[in-house]
């Protein structure tokens, strides 16, 4: 069997497809589940901890499963035009998997709130890009208002069939393993993702994971309890004030025994930064909420009773060149210093 030959393909039979649905793929998926041994070592957490680095699917989110999935589905029906608001990466990706298709994919976003690699992506793939002064919340409000209008598909998250695709990285993971994790730890913006992995969970083993959902501490809503109007945090995938699947996120986390919670913006860096230095994995900033989870709740003894038989899995969601400039101002600017070995030495700190 060929590693890599995209979810559809892969899981088939587990996914709403027949022999009408023309196949979109970018041979997404098939990404790793990588052993975080420093991580482990770092945090003292007493239990493995495997991370599936989403960063790599092909335009660096997990949202490429989905999209393989609903993309495909709209060309069965004869859609010329898909529609998405986005944080960033929903956009690149309905972009590229638009172009491979051959139709258009119209994408409406916050005014200056998405990460530069985000936008880059949905524009060079030829998507029509509207920025509108409002947020995320906003722009799923108009776009839901303008597929009921014009014969646009959706490819938000609240499409079911991005649901289907995105439960595959579940299913990935129990190949992986062998067996479902005891706890997958991942971040909660809109709570598709939530919803997908747990939808998988239960699709494909018997023995389920806990699910530890976070989001940012700002923009809370499902911790919270109620909707927030003005959602903030560097973590922009997770910026989101009213989720689309919020009653969905409740389910996963009540069935699983779980727990939805917040971390600051100060957590998500400090997880941020440790991936990228202790275990060489850069992720956006959105992506470490999960880990930033596993390391307070490890604070807290919530895994007193996990020995290094029990399993830890944690979504990382996306690749840190979404969004350089965060990882600039996270790290020491480099020196400036004239061409001569003795000053260069000396700056690199080994004279
Ligand atoms: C979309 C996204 C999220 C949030 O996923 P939801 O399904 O909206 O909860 C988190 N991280 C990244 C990088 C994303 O692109």
């Amino acid at each position: 069997m060929s590693l890599f030959k995209g979810v559809i393909a892969k899981y088939r039979k587990y996914l709403p497809v027949s022999d009408e649905t023309p196949i979109i793929s970018l041979q997404e998926g098939s990404t790793p589940l990588i052993r975080a041994r420093n991580i482990e070592k770092e945090f003292g957490f007493p239990f493995q901890l495997h991370v599936k680095y989403e960063g790599l699917n092909p335009t660096g989110s997990f949202k490429d499963r989905g999209m393989t999935v609903a993309i495909s589905k709209a060309v069965e029906k004869k859609k010329a035009f898909v529609i998405c608001a986005s944080t960033g990466n929903t956009s690149a990706s309905a972009a590229a998997y638009s172009a491979r298709a051959g139709i258009t994919a119209l994408v409406v976003i916050p005014e200056g709130a998405i990460a530069l690699g985000k936008l880059s992506q949905a524009m060079i793939h030829g998507a029509r890009i509207v920025a509108i002064k409002g947020n995320f919340d906003d722009a799923l409000k108009i776009v839901r208002e303008i597929c009921e209008k014009y014969p646009v598909e959706l490819v938000n998250s609240i499409n079911p069939f991005r649901i289907e695709g995105q439960k595959t990285a579940a299913f990935e993971i129990i190949d992986a393993l062998g067996r479902a994790p005891d706890y997958h730890a991942l971040p909660v913006g809109n709570a598709g993702n939530i919803t997908a992995y747990w939808k998988g969970f239960k699709e494909y083993a018997a023995v389920r994971p806990v699910m530890l959902g976070f989001q940012a501490a700002k923009s809370a809503p499902i911790v919270d309890g109620h909707p927030i109007k003005n959602p903030e945090t560097i973590a922009t995938a997770i910026k989101i004030g009213n989720p689309a699947s919020w009653e969905k996120a409740l389910e996963a986390r009540d069935e699983s025994g779980g727990i939805i919670d917040k971390v600051t913006d100060d957590e998500i860096l400090f997880a941020y930064r440790s991936l990228a230095r202790l275990e060489g994995i850069f992720v956006e900033p959105a992506s470490a909420a999960g880990i930033a989870g596993l390391i307070k709740y490890n604070k807290k003894s919530y895994f007193k009773d996990a020995s290094k038989e029990t399993i830890v899995t944690a979504t990382l969601t996306g690749h840190g060149l979404k969004d350089p400039d965060r990882a600039i101002a996270e790290s020491a600017q480099p020196p400036k210093v004239s061409a001569e070995i003795n000053v260069v030495a000396e700056a690199l700190g080994i004279k």
